[in-house]
């Protein structure tokens, strides 16, 4: 993707935002835009910063340790969350390297989130994610596991969950995955809900989403699909 093309894709989905957001009834700024950079190095990210974009999605912590801190020396105001799964043994890296993270999905790792946030005295925006779609393979607490996996991180943990996250199995509609994750928060009172991705964000912001998770409609196709 050349340089022009990497803008008009934001361009696109601000757009598309807009436009979900006036079918839904909604104020647009409501809803935050993260840009999924994942596998794109800087120069593919500096454009979408022209642009206007502050708020950046990557996948994994090294990846994100090696492209970042450059980007934020050049750049004011930069965000940066992480919406990829973290290992226990990540958590110090990520506290100090992220505002906020989407996959917080086990009782050890927002034990040792817990820890770090306490150590380092800053306090990322957390989201739990859950499994809406009991996928095997998946990241991500089931359903029926939400409601005492929240009680234990605010109780039995200490950390603050501020939303919820999920990604709808590939090979289904994704709306009454984007709505049971809706439900979860509301009877839990949570008010951030992070859905949505290039293929189904406007969906999600039908659905009360607050934080869209958008990559391949901003930055092209990444080339290796399976990242
Ligand atoms: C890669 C990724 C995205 C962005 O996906 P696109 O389909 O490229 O928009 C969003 N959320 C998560 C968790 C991802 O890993």
């Amino acid at each position: 993707m050349e340089t022009m093309s990497r803008s008009t894709g934001i361009a696109a989905v601000r757009a598309s935002i807009a436009a979900a957001c006036r079918d839904a009834g909604r104020d647009p700024a409501t809803v935050t835009l993260v840009a999924v950079s994942k596998t794109f190095d800087a120069a593919a990210i500096e454009p979408v910063i022209a642009a206007g974009q502050r708020v950046f999605g990557e996948n994994r912590v090294q990846e994100a340790k090696a492209k970042w801190p450059p980007l934020a020396a050049r750049h004011a105001g930069l965000e940066l969350h992480l919406v990829g799964s973290l290992q226990s043994n990540k958590a110090k890296e990520a506290v100090a390297l992220f505002d906020a993270i989407h996959s917080v999905d086990r009782p050890s790792l927002a034990e040792a989130l817990a820890k770090e946030i306490a150590r380092q005295g800053r306090q990322p925006l957390l989201f739990a994610e859950i499994n809406t779609g009991a996928e095997p393979q998946k990241a991500g607490v089931l359903p029926q596991a939400a409601d005492g996996f929240l009680a234990a991180c605010r109780d039995r943990y200490g950390v603050v969950i501020s939303g919820l996250m999920c990604i709808p199995p590939a090979d289904e509609a994704p709306a009454p995955h984007f709505a049971l994750t809706g439900q979860i928060a509301k009877r839990n009172g949570l008010k951030l809900l992070s859905m949505g991705m290039s293929a189904d964000f406007q969906t999600a912001i039908a659905f009360g989403a607050t934080h869209v998770r958008v990559g391949t409609a901003i930055f092209g196709t990444r080339r290796d699909a399976a990242l």
